[in-house]
């Protein structure tokens, strides 16, 4: 998914009222009623119908027929106009340069803000690989009615948020986190390569130590990154590693933690054998490490993103994790499995929903504030 910035500058105010109303239409319909947009977008003489067209042709939305009725959704376009724009509005983001990640669920470009500060814009793009031909899928959708690309996508990134803030405050080498809107997250540049581009380093003991002393302090802290590889470690100019990509971590109390954690020590000891020849009789063992601090976990759940967000996302990330990906290929999405059905709960179309909340409670956070933190650390 390409994300064409610079069309955003001819979007028209109307243009982005008739977007939001297809927005807000979407927490209680799969497929929001072209009359429902219409009415939502309020706008006068009827000039929804033509934006509506004109939206289509551009991809932010897209036309979609059931038996009930003529209908449209938000594409994941839509959705990144709709969080580049409140992000603008913000000052966090004020122009989008080059794409410099694709993962297999996500999309990393650099951008700049009203300063002209270089930093990166992470967007999520959960629910890319096609649902369709996998049975623990299906399963997985038949019992969860309510996953949808974009509620997954929003989940991640308030979860990569909501953990990237806890731990830059808490002094763990991460990037600072900048903004958070809907399934993007704004956040430092780090300028360092990930260690999977890195053929030599000065000192591979001293850098595997230090590796190892992260995954031992995370966990005293309640925490276990889940995807501790050379990947998501940049090695800066000076050798420092930093860690990023959060929206898999998990707590030290969770039923695997011990099959986490060892697999985290594991990707370092493989690829430092690898890479570097470098091999040590010393690593770390999930049972005797745990020494708890204190609980970051407990402190990223006060923040809005809940017990409940990570079990939804889990659930998710696992139904997705056992057949693997391969051979998927489909840009659609989960929802064109559940299309025909109708929501019926209504509740009122602009209060804020649950996600929305701690979204904003995530964003007006401030640490020492908002929640008790330890201060002796570094
Ligand atoms: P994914 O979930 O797709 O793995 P990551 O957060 O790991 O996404 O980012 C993918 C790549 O983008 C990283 O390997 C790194 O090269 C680059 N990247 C991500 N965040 C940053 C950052 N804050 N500073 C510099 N590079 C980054
Ligand atoms: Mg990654």
């Amino acid at each position: 998914m390409k994300l064409d910035a610079k069309a955003l500058r001819y979007m028209s105010a109307e243009d982005f009222r008739v977007l939001t109303a297809v927005e807000m239409g979407s927490k209680n319909h799969e497929v929001v009623p072209t009359s429902l947009i219409a009415q939502i977008a309020s706008l006068r003489h009827g000039g929804s119908h033509k934006i509506v067209g004109e939206l289509a042709k551009r991809n932010l939305i897209a036309k979609v027929q059931n038996a009930k009725y003529d209908g449209y959704r938000l594409t994941y376009g839509g959705y990144d106009y709709l969080a580049l724009k409140t992000f603008s509005k913000r000052g966090s983001v004020f122009s989008v340069g080059n794409q410099i990640g694709v993962g297999k669920e996500s999309d990393i470009y650099i951008v700049a803000n009203e300063d002209d500060k270089q930093l990166v814009l992470k967007l999520q793009r959960l629910g890319r690989v096609s649902f369709r031909s996998i049975k623990s899928k299906r399963d997985y959708l038949q019992k969860r009615k309510s996953a949808s690309w974009m509620y997954m996508s929003r989940l991640a990134a308030m979860k990569e948020y909501a953990f990237m803030k806890v731990l830059y405050e808490n002094g763990f080498p991460v990037p600072e986190p900048v903004d958070l809107s809907r399934h993007c997250v704004v956040m430092e540049l780090i300028d360092a390569f990930p260690l999977r581009q890195v053929d030599e380093v000065a000192n591979p003991a001293q850098l595997y130590s230090d590796l190892m002393d992260l995954i031992v302090k995370l966990a005293q802290h309640g925490l276990i990154h889940g995807d501790f590889n050379e990947f998501n470690i940049l090695i800066k100019e000076s050798g420092k590693p930093i860690l990023i990509d959060f929206p898999q971590m998990v707590s030290t109390s969770h039923a695997n933690a011990e099959y986490y954690f060892n697999r985290d020590v594991e990707c370092i000891r493989v690829f430092f054998k690898r890479r570097f020849g470098y091999e040590s009789l010393l690593y770390p063992k999930f049972t005797k490490h745990i020494e708890r601090e204190f609980d970051l976990d407990v402190q990223v759940a006060a923040s809005g993103f809940t017990k409940k967000h990570q079990q939804e996302l889990e659930e998710y990330q696992e139904a997705l994790g056992e057949d693997g990906d391969e051979g998927e290929d489909s840009d659609e999405d989960i929802e064109s499995e559940e299309e025909s059905e109708e929501e019926t709960t209504e509740e009122p179309l602009n209060e804020m929903t649950e996600e929305e909340k701690a979204e904003e409670r995530l964003r007006n956070l401030r640490l020492g504030n908002d929640m008790e933190t330890e201060s002796e650390e570094s």
